[in-house]
């Protein structure tokens, strides 16, 4: 029997905006029920950036906190994934809201080239995130932008600040960076094979891609699968998602057509290694 597959749902992000899609779930309350429809339709992880009343991206840890308590109450079990992300936020500021603890938080490895920035992850930051991480107990999700971020990743758990099963998120088909291709993911998944082999993982397709890239990672035997709003507002060219809970259903019946289980919230977090 193959591991159930956990559905991890990125509601919000830093780019998208209601004027793109309607249904993007911005204010804290949005943002719960949005994630508890997701919860609903399928959804265990939830990755949470938070914005302000402008929808500009927000580093307030009070928001974070508000979100996670929204959570923890109307979503027994999910596991709740905070952003430490740049785009639109201070340096200094990326890491305040691991105050709260929460069971995850994305962590980039590395720098590289966005759609109009240059996504800027200084060696030094990136080890004061992780050792953040590991001083509140919160589980990394390291997100690969490019190869040389594997063995940023390598290099951390190395240093001793990171043990060395971290979740691993490939993302491919952000523009600058690594294009959607399944050779692609397969020469990133035979180096993390190399350099973390007891890694669990996932892939993420942004925009169109979001569909195929899911296909080819759970071809590959995925521990999770990846969609949200924060990556792809569209069903299709001419058809914006109705909700993020949408795409989480498609997300399901993707995972259900490869003959694979959806995971419970406490099967996902054995899967990922976090307490039940
Ligand atoms: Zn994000």
């Amino acid at each position: 029997m193959s591991q159930p597959v956990v559905v991890a749902v990125a509601i919000t992000g830093s780019v998208p905006r209601k004027s793109d899609n309607p249904a993007l779930p911005v204010t804290v309350s949005e943002q719960i029920e949005s994630t508890h429809a997701a919860y609903e339709a399928g959804a265990t992880l939830a990755h949470i950036h938070v914005r302000n009343d402008d929808e500009s991206p927000s580093s307030d840890p009070e928001k974070f906190a508000a979100v996670q308590a929204g959570l923890r109450t109307h979503c027994p079990g999910m596991i709740v994934q905070f952003s430490t992300g740049g785009r639109g936020r201070d340096p200094a500021s990326r890491g305040l809201s691991l105050r709260h603890a929460p069971d995850m938080a994305s962590l980039s490895t590395g720098s590289v080239n966005f759609p109009t920035i240059v996504y800027e992850n200084h060696a030094t930051l990136v080890q004061e995130l992780a050792a953040q991480m590991k001083r509140v107990g919160t589980r990394p999700e390291i997100e690969i932008f490019d190869l040389s971020h594997l063995h940023g990743a390598k290099r951390l758990v190395e240093a001793g600040l990171m043990d060395e099963r971290p979740h691993v998120q490939f993302v491919m088909g952000v523009q600058n960076a690594m294009p959607a291709d399944a050779h692609l993911l397969d020469i990133l998944l035979a180096e993390l094979r190399r350099v973390l082999p007891r890694a669990t993982w996932t892939a993420a397709g942004i925009g169109r891609h979001q569909a195929p890239v899911m296909d080819w990672a759970l071809a590959r035997g995925a521990d999770a699968v990846r969609t949200g709003l924060e990556d792809n507002i569209r069903i299709t060219k001419d058809r914006l998602a109705a909700s993020n809970a949408e795409l989480v259903g498609l997300a399901v019946e993707a995972v259900t057509r490869r003959g694979r289980a959806v995971a419970s919230p406490a099967e996902a977090r054995a899967a990922l290694g976090l307490p039940a």
